[in-house]
């Protein structure tokens, strides 16, 4: 049965190698996905003559439209949309939406794939989906943001609604891009469909606690994995890549559970307190006045800026926590951090480190949490957003954040107990991908072939 489970693993990925030639993100997320359902199809061969691998790694679609709008100058521009709509056996599609130059259909996919795994991680209803365009919002006005988001969701409103595809935000779009969407597909819908984006503003039907969920739930993540090893993020020292919404909230809560952290960064480069990183001051820079996190310097006497975000990771640190973006750190910063001493990292964004560092961080016995775990509390909290949507009701925000606790610790033991019960003890990354599978696997058998 092994050797039957190791072919079939290595037949499917061959046949989505060929299929999928040149997208080496989606690859690279596949690839890791197929190492840890090797011992799954040992045990499960009904998984293997319904196809599962095949079905689940093909997308239900992509949707890729023109984006065409007017800058302030009068000039039309011309981006490319996408949607990725990739598995809707445990709900309607969910996934945020990424404006940056460097989406194309190998990122929209892999995103779309974790997407999937990492829904099914929160226990809640929802399947996996990601869109996004290669518009650069850098440097735009506010007005050439509205008419751009207006025009991608007034081509990408034929395809989503609240039972059928419900997206959010990602990097690049926050609540005010999702205010001009959700208004653009009210307008053309003629009605008022609350349940149709999460990640909206509270005042006109958002969650409280939505904002702080990506970045609270990583930390909650890290903390029961150090929890296991009678540890905590007392007394530690951080590191936090990134300065956006995950990044903000990561170091907040991290703060609050009284650690210190050291440096954050944003693409330019990175800044170190040794007083510990005021939150207060990247909130205002980053939320409020849009600016480089280089300003920083400027408010807190004894912080340094140096240029080159990757630096950032020989910033020596107890605890990493990397939500910038994927892919931002390599074997080589892995090396860094582990003879530095680091004793856990967090994937606060989306499969930030590559193959080889999460390799060279579990050899070292590194506690790592992946992406699909640790930052899974933003789309459970949007999943909670849907839910008071259709109640027409909101939860205080303290409801909303013992619910998110409880998320994050039942994704924690999930994962242990995956990774346990298949031949992996402690092993959160093959947790996390057999625990996630596993869920999405049994609803597809359930609903037959298609
Ligand atoms: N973009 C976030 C993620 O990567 C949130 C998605 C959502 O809330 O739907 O999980």
């Amino acid at each position: 049965l092994k050797s039957r489970a190791n072919d079939y693993v290595h037949e499917v990925y061959e046949l989505v190698k060929k299929r999928n030639p040149d997208e080496k993100e989606f690859l690279q997320a596949a690839r890791e996905v197929f190492d840890s359902l090797r011992p799954v199809f040992s045990k499960h061969p009904e998984f293997i003559y319904n196809g599962i691998l095949e079905r689940i790694t093909e997308p239900d679609r992509v949707i890729t439209f023109r984006v065409a709008w007017e800058d302030d100058t009068g000039k039309v521009q011309v981006n490319r949309g996408f949607r990725v709509q990739f598995n809707n056996s445990l709900g309607p599609y969910k996934g945020g939406i990424r404006f940056h130059p460097t989406v194309n259909s190998s990122i929209m996919k892999f995103l779309a794939f974790e997407q999937t795994f990492k829904n099914a991680l929160t226990g809640q209803p929802i399947g996996g989906g990601k869109g996004g365009s290669d518009f650069d919002p850098k440097g735009k006005s506010n007005r050439e943001i509205m008419r751009f988001t207006q025009s991608f969701i007034t081509e990408l409103s034929k395809y989503i609604g609240a039972d059928m595809d419900v997206p959010a935000g990602d990097i690049g779009v926050g609540k005010r891009e999702i205010g001009y969407m959700f208004g653009q597909y009210n307008r053309l819908k003629g009605g008022y469909e609350a349940g149709v984006f999460t990640g909206k503003d509270p005042n006109h039907g958002g969650s409280l606690g939505r904002k702080e969920a990506t970045g609270y739930g990583c930390v909650y993540f890290v903390e029961e994995m150090l929890k296991e090893k009678s540890n905590s993020f007392k007394g530690k020292t951080v590191i936090v890549s990134g300065s956006g919404n995950v990044a903000i909230y990561a170091m907040e809560k991290a703060i609050e559970l009284g650690s210190k952290v050291l440096a954050c960064s944003d693409s330019n480069g990175y800044i170190y307190d040794p007083n510990g990183i005021d939150v207060e001051t990247v909130k205002q820079l980053k939320e409020f006045d849009n600016k480089r996190i280089q300003e920083y310097i400027k408010f807190h006497k004894g912080a340094t800026y140096s240029e080159g975000c990757t630096d950032i990771w020989k910033v020596p640190c107890d605890i990493a926590l990397p939500c910038a973006t994927q892919n931002e750190l390599e074997e080589k910063d892995a090396a860094i951090l582990i003879g530095n001493g680091v004793i856990a990292v967090g994937e606060g964004a989306n499969m930030p480190c590559t193959e080889e560092a999460v390799l060279l961080f579990q050899a070292n016995g590194v506690l790592f949490g992946p992406a699909k775990a640790a930052n899974a509390g933003g789309v459970a909290v949007s999943a909670m957003e849907m839910s008071q949507n259709s109640m027409r009701l909101s939860w205080t925000v303290e409801e909303v954040d013992e619910k998110l606790k409880l998320v994050m610790r039942n994704i924690y033991e999930s994962c242990h107990n995956a990774a346990n019960n298949f031949g992996h003890p402690g092993n959160l990354v093959v947790g996390a991908n057999i625990a996630g599978f596993l869920k999405v696997a049994d609803a597809m058998v359930a609903h037959g072939v298609h």
